[in-house]
């Protein structure tokens, strides 16, 4: 069997170009990954989701679109796709269970992750105390102490967070500006058990074998310091999720898939991308959900015009 388009990820890009795809007579195949829901599901509430006076409930939001995608008729499997290779005009995609499928078209919708600091006590301590999700995991330091690194808009919404849960929080910031919203960055000034320590690099992350204990900075002047922590959240931005698919995608110099004059197709005609994982800038489940359907079209134009020709 050849599949029209199959749809990788299961955030708001992915979810959209489905219902779209769904709606545009092409049924869609989408593959949900290890994180149905994507991103959104490791936060709380959204309020910049329109359409909800009150804001909502961000997995309940991403349960409404996949809901709204099955409800439609489009196909939603488990599982990632490991590879992307074209046969001709069309493309092969292997599963991670071994499983080959051919599709006239591919839609790469599979977000971004987190970024770590790449030190050798922040991997030992991952899952111990180290954690780049401050709502999944903030709960588990209730009355502690913790540390946020990071001076973005991610950074200060996490601290921020956590400030409402904990009895202390430090902002570990490597510059002496913060780079958040100007909103943002009103709301850490204002929230009294927020400490900023600027200027400030990791060094190390403490810890025993319960996890972590603290922390080693060192300041721009070369002095080195500890602080004593139980969790170490880190909030330093993200990286987009194309590292599988450069062979068919071609990504810049920081691995955003590169899309076309603002449209959603890629280097490989048949292959369009959507979501964070092309989008440096935006990056918000407004702006994933709304090329998610542009890719849907995009791919509808493609078939209808192009691939016969082909
Ligand atoms: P950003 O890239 O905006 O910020 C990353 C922060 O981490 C910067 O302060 C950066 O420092 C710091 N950093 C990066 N690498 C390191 C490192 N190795 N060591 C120490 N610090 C480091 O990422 P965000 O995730 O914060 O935001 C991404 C986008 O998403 C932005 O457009 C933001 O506005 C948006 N966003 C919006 C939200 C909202 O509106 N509610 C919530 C979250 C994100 P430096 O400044 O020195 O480079």
């Amino acid at each position: 069997m050849k599949h029209n388009i199959i749809i990788i990820g299961g955030g708001p890009a992915g979810y959209t170009a489905a219902i779209y795809a769904q709606r545009a007579g092409l049924q869609p195949l989408l593959f949900e990954g290890m994180l149905p829901g994507g991103q959104l599901t490791t936060t709380t509430h959204i309020d910049n989701y329109p359409g909800f006076d009150g804001g909502i409930d961000a997995n309940a939001l991403m349960s409404a679109m996949r809901a709204q995608a099955e409800n439609l008729g489009a196909e939603l499997r488990n599982g990632s796709v490991q590879k992307i290779e074209r046969d001709g005009k069309d493309f092969i995609l292997t599963l991670d269970g071994g499983e080959s499928l051919l599709t006239k078209t591919v839609v790469i919708a599979t977000g971004a992750s987190a970024k770590y600091l790449g030190l050798e006590s922040e991997e030992r301590y991952k899952g111990l105390g180290v954690s780049a999700c401050a709502t999944c995991d903030g709960f588990f330091y209730r009355n502690r102490t913790v540390a946020v690194v990071g001076g973005g808009d991610t950074a200060c919404e996490e601290a921020t967070y956590l400030a409402s849960l904990c009895k202390k929080v430090y902002l570990i910031v490597r510059r002496d500006v913060l780079r958040a919203s100007e909103a943002m960055q009103q709301r850490v000034m204002g929230t009294e058990n927020i400490e900023i320590l600027w200027n400030c690099n990791t060094k190390e992350v403490l810890g025993d074998e319960y996890g972590v204990t603290g922390v080693r900075l060192v300041r721009k002047s070369g002095e080195e310091f500890e602080v004593a922590l139980d969790g170490f959240f880190l909030g330093i931005g993200h990286h987009p999720n194309s590292e599988l698919f450069t062979n068919v995608a071609k990504v810049d110099d920081k691995g955003y898939i590169i899309t076309e004059n603002g449209s959603t197709r890629t280097s490989t005609p048949g292959v369009f991308a959507a979501g964070d994982v092309q989008d440096s800038i935006y990056r918000q489940a407004v702006t994933a959900a709304a090329s998610g359907a542009k890719a849907a079209m995009d791919v509808k134009a493609y078939l209808d015009n192009v691939y016969e020709k082909l």
